[in-house]
């Protein structure tokens, strides 16, 4: 089954990639992981995608569609696709490229949960800058201090995480990637998940739906 997990920023998306990757057999394809892996290796694409990410804006769906296909060619099937597409021309592209290897998307997991919590939950993010794990001082600090649980190294704040960025990201949301909602709702493959809830407790409704 190939799954998009859709979603505002913090709404809880890759942390249950994440729990579906170890439990079950899927692969997480996170486009925001990808993009800051390519920023701290400073390649060219890292510096390309630099000023958007950091200014809250979204990366041009063009560069975003070549990253995809790439990655597709030789990933197979049960991906998550995490954080993409977040435009319809995305999903439009996506469709396309899915098209052409045989493929399609089964399931849109929409995770629903309103602005205030989802800021709330972002300013308390933190996560690993080796392994990616996500923590939340509030809910889910690391066990030591600062350090990641897994890896021992210094959990890190993401810089599009400040507060003045998070604003921007927000509208970017609502102007450019909620439209996806109705878009998916009119291909029946739409779940909506309350994402309010505890991370096991949304685990759980997602996982019905895969079983
Ligand atoms: P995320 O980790 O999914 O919150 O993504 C962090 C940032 O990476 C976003 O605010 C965008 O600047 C950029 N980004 C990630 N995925 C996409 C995408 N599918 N399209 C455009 N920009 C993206």
């Amino acid at each position: 089954m190939n799954i998009i997990l859709l979603g505002y920023p913090g709404s809880g998306k890759g942390t249950q990639a994440k729990l579906l990757v170890s439990n079950l057999n899927y692969k997480h394809l996170s486009t925001g992981d990808m993009f800051r892996d390519e920023i701290a290796k400073k390649t060219q694409l890292g510096e390309k995608v630099k000023s958007y990410i950091n200014n809250g804006k979204l990366v041009p769906d063009d560069v975003v569609l070549e990253v995809i296909e790439s990655k597709l060619k030789d990933i197979g099937d049960n991906v998550l696709f995490d954080g993409f597409p977040r435009t319809i021309e995305q999903a439009e592209g996506l469709e396309i490229l899915m098209d052409r290897l045989g493929r399609q998307i089964e399931k849109v997991f929409f995770f629903d949960v309103d602005e205030n919590n989802v800021i709330k939950r972002i300013i308390n993010r933190r996560s690993c800058p080796k392994c990616q794990r996500i923590y939340n001082l509030i809910t889910d600090p690391p066990k030591n201090a600062d350090l990641c649980d897994v890896c021992g190294v210094k959990v890190v704040e993401r810089d599009d995480d400040k507060e003045e960025v998070v604003t921007k990201r927000m509208q970017v949301y609502k102007d450019l990637t909620a439209p996806l909602i109705s878009y998916y709702k009119s291909q029946g493959i739409f779940v909506q998940i309350d994402a309010s809830k505890s991370v096991e407790d949304v685990y759980n409704q997602v996982i019905k739906h895969i079983n």
